[in-house]
């Protein structure tokens, strides 16, 4: 029942910081200055016996609790909203279209420290730049400590933009580093101007570049529609020059004194645009990461959204910044799965971004060079206008892609003798090879010669990995780890054998030929920090490594002028999968992996393992392409009634009986059945791919409509039913709109 008190308007709607699906009303006293209560600002709130933070939505003069009952605010933290009307009015959006609570999402656009009520100013920050001695020497003068001389040639190439915050993420004793190499005298702290919204023109170095027929299309046709909505898919081949047009159109904007957003799959890859960036544009970039302190986050924070920063460059969280003049969103290898999240809010940031171009009516360019089917669907319907980049920059052409049949083949260490060859015949040449191995530790199971028996996680039915260096058994899913075993845990034997191959074992086998010099390995193992990484591609771009081993995290982005040979040592196992998604994913990856190789004057030889060399899959993409491997996917989900031609989410439980998890499931599933429409289906409950994990059980229902909006419907009926199932208090389920994976 609806009682509407008659008192003017100072009930306040408030997205309080917790995990309910609803907003609380609060009222304030007679005499309360209602100038301060803008929406927008943090209040503190009484809650429950103790007290919360919370974000005002909306002053009002209704409550549907009579006014006696409702309690009173405690405390007013800020004079300007800390959001915008604008950005609550995404992060409502938000919170219905993933069935989130408003005040969880509402929590996610606040850096921590705001979130806790703290009261936080914007610092501008010193920066550290060379001496004129440091400018004279060479860094060869610290060849004996080679962090300093990595951090030296940092702060050289960055030409004096270097932040603390800088310093500290590139490794955690940063600080140290540059403190003995101010005392060498090498290194200053000096201040720069903020500058706001006009362009100065600092080490300009590569504004020049003549732009190539397609990129100056591709650059006038954003620069075109600046002023509303337009999205845009920028389809460029690797190493088509995608970042050039983006920095072009960038200019355009922040010249107009607006903001820009540009999202990126990957902390590695923000250093290298990061310092491309500054160089070009010489402004205040703000940066947002995981790898950040809470300090430095608000800081980054608080200098997007007080308008001191132009460009704001992130992985998908800083989508929920605010920022008051944004005039463009770019998100950078749009294609990539790491834009969704994939626990608690599983936002994607992608579409998120789409939203929020359209609210702000402003451009957006997803890029890629292997796009999602979503976005290849878009540009078919109209609802994008594509921006293709076919060519190369100058001489360099797209690698031939080889298949080698490894059928009957025997492996060294995984290696078969024709890649072993190719990869010494180019380190012969003094040329450079990348081999691609998504699989980290030593080998991915350990198994007893006499009986079969297999080590086992305690925890979740997987195989323990065996990481070699390490002397352990870790299980990849949660974090149990064993020392390494000397005896068969069923009968005691002592022979236990490593089966399968991972980068460890693979490194290993290298360095037995090349040398441990020649030999650099990349994957979350070797690589901790961003002075890790940092050092590691210092030995590529100096030529001193020749073989790069890595996982997912080589793929992507980087640069590598001198690399002439890809290896692919085994993705047979995606070839496999159940989920729809894999082949989509498998492809790109197998594209993006292939593009590292020949980006400059040289060709490229990309040689792909595999025991399945008839695949339908491989033979599309290598022989056709993956524009042709795209439309062929598309139409067999067309066909099947697949998104994006359908819509799904996911409603995961684990609990920790199998027993509970199915039964919650199945009450679900009779909850929601008197609300499903025809062309709605809800599939299961079946088990999750793996389905004990951490000692839970994993199980799963999956929702499909024809309709978008018949989906949410049916979510809207089950967020609010769902508390009646007795047994929900005992387990834990979440909600995956648009799911990207089926695990
Ligand atoms: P992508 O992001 O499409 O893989 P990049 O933007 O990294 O490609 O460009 C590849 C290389 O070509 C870079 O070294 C870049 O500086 C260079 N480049 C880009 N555009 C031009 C141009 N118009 N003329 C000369 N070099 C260019
Ligand atoms: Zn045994
Ligand atoms: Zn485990």
């Amino acid at each position: 029942m609806i009682k509407s008190s008659k008192n003017s308007s100072n009930i306040l709607r408030v997205a309080v910081m917790v995990p309910l699906y609803r907003l609380f009303d609060y009222k304030v006293a007679e005499d309360f200055d209602r100038d301060s209560l803008r929406p927008g600002v943090r209040l503190r709130v009484p809650f429950g016996g103790g007290s919360k933070v919370g974000v005002l939505l909306e002053v009002c003069s209704e409550s549907e609790w009579a006014l006696e009952k409702l309690k009173v605010v405690e405390e007013v933290l800020d004079t300007e909203p800390v959001l915008s009307v604008d950005d609550l009015d995404v992060l409502v959006w938000v919170s219905r279209y993933y069935h989130y609570p408003i005040g969880e999402v509402v929590s996610y656009a606040l850096p921590v420290l705001l979130r806790q009520g703290k009261q936080v100013r914007f610092k501008k920050d010193l920066l550290y730049r060379l001496t004129n001695l440091g400018e004279d020497v060479s860094s060869s003068v610290l060849a004996r400590s080679p962090r300093q001389k990595a951090l030296f040639s940092f702060i050289k190439q960055e030409e004096g933009r270097i932040t603390e915050a800088a310093v500290r993420s590139w490794h955690k004793d940063g600080k140290k580093f540059i403190a003995e190499l101010m005392a060498k005298g090498y290194v200053e702290l000096y201040d720069l101007p903020v500058i706001r919204s006009k362009v100065s023109a600092v080490g300009s170095s590569d504004t020049q570049l003549p732009l190539t027929i397609e990129q100056r299309q591709a650059v006038d046709r954003v620069n075109d529609s600046l002023d509303a909505y337009n999205a845009f898919l920028l389809e460029g081949i690797t190493g088509s020059g995608k970042t050039e047009v983006y920095m072009r159109v960038i200019d355009s904007v922040i010249s107009q004194g607006r903001q820009v957003l540009v999202l990126l799959p990957e902390i590695s890859l923000t250093p290298q645009i990061e310092s491309r960036f500054r160089q070009r544009f010489g402004i205040r970039i703000a940066v947002s990461h995981s790898s950040l302190t809470d300090a430095q986050r608000c800081q980054s924070w608080l200098s997007v959204q007080q308008g001191h920063a132009s460009v704001l460059l992130g992985t998908r969280s800083a989508l929920f910044h605010s920022i008051p003049r944004l005039g463009l969103i770019i998100v950078d290898e749009e294609h990539d799965s790491s834009f969704k999240q994939q626990e608690r809010l599983r936002f994607s940031a992608r579409d998120m971004a789409l939203l929020k171009a359209k609210k702000g009516n402003i451009p957006i360019i997803l890029g890629s060079a292997t796009p999602s089917l979503e976005s290849l669907s878009n540009v078919a319907n109209g609802r994008f206008q594509k921006l293709s980049l076919t060519q190369r920059i100058g001489a360099a052409v797209l690698p031939k892609v080889k298949l080698l049949d490894i059928r009957n083949q025997r492996l060294e260490d995984g290696l078969s003798g024709q890649l072993m060859d190719a990869i010494s015949k180019t380190v012969a040449r003094d040329e450079q090879v990348i081999l691609f191995l998504n699989r980290r530790g030593f080998s991915p199971a350990l198994m007893c010669h006499a009986c079969g028996w297999v080590a086992r996680c305690k925890h979740c039915d997987v195989n323990l990995v065996v990481h070699e260096k390490a002397g352990l058994l870790r299980c990849h899913h949660c974090d149990y780890q064993h020392k390494k075993i000397k005896q068969c845990g069923r009968c005691g034997c002592v022979e236990l054998v490593s089966l399968g191959v991972g980068t460890e074992r693979v490194e290993r086998a290298l360095v037995a030929v090349f040398g441990r010099n020649q030999v650099i390995r990349i994957d979350r193992d070797s690589v901790r920090h961003r002075g890790d990484l940092d050092l590691a591609l210092q030995a590529i771009h100096s030529g001193q490594a020749k073989v790069i081993l890595g996982t997912q995290m080589l793929s992507k982005g980087h640069h590598f002028e001198n690399v002439t040979l890809v290896g692919i040592i085994d993705i047979d196992s995606g070839l496999f999968s159940v989920d729809y998604h894999a082949p989509e994913k498998l492809a790109q990856l197998i594209i993006q992996v292939s593009g590292r190789a020949g980006r400059s004057h040289k060709k490229g030889l990309v040689l792909l393992q595999t025991r399945q060399p008839e695949h339908l899959l491989l033979r599309t993409l290598i022989e056709k392409g993956f524009a042709a491997f795209a439309a062929a996917s598309l139409l067999e989900r067309k066909v099947a009634g697949l998104p994006p031609f359908s819509f799904q989410a996911l409603f995961r439980v684990n609990a920790m009986s199998e027993s509970l998890a199915v039964a919650f499931l199945q009450q679900v599933q009779s909850l929601l059945l008197p609300h499903v429409e025809s062309g709605v289906q809800v599939l299961g409950p079946v088990p999750a791919p793996i389905v004990r994990r951490a000692q839970r059980f994993h199980y799963q229902l999956l929702i499909q409509a024809e309709q978008r909006k018949q989906l949410h419907q049916l979510l809207d009926f089950l967020v609010k039913d769902v508390g009646l199932i007795k047994i929900a208090r005992k387990v834990r389920w979440s909600i995956d709109v648009d799911p990207v994976d089926l695990y």
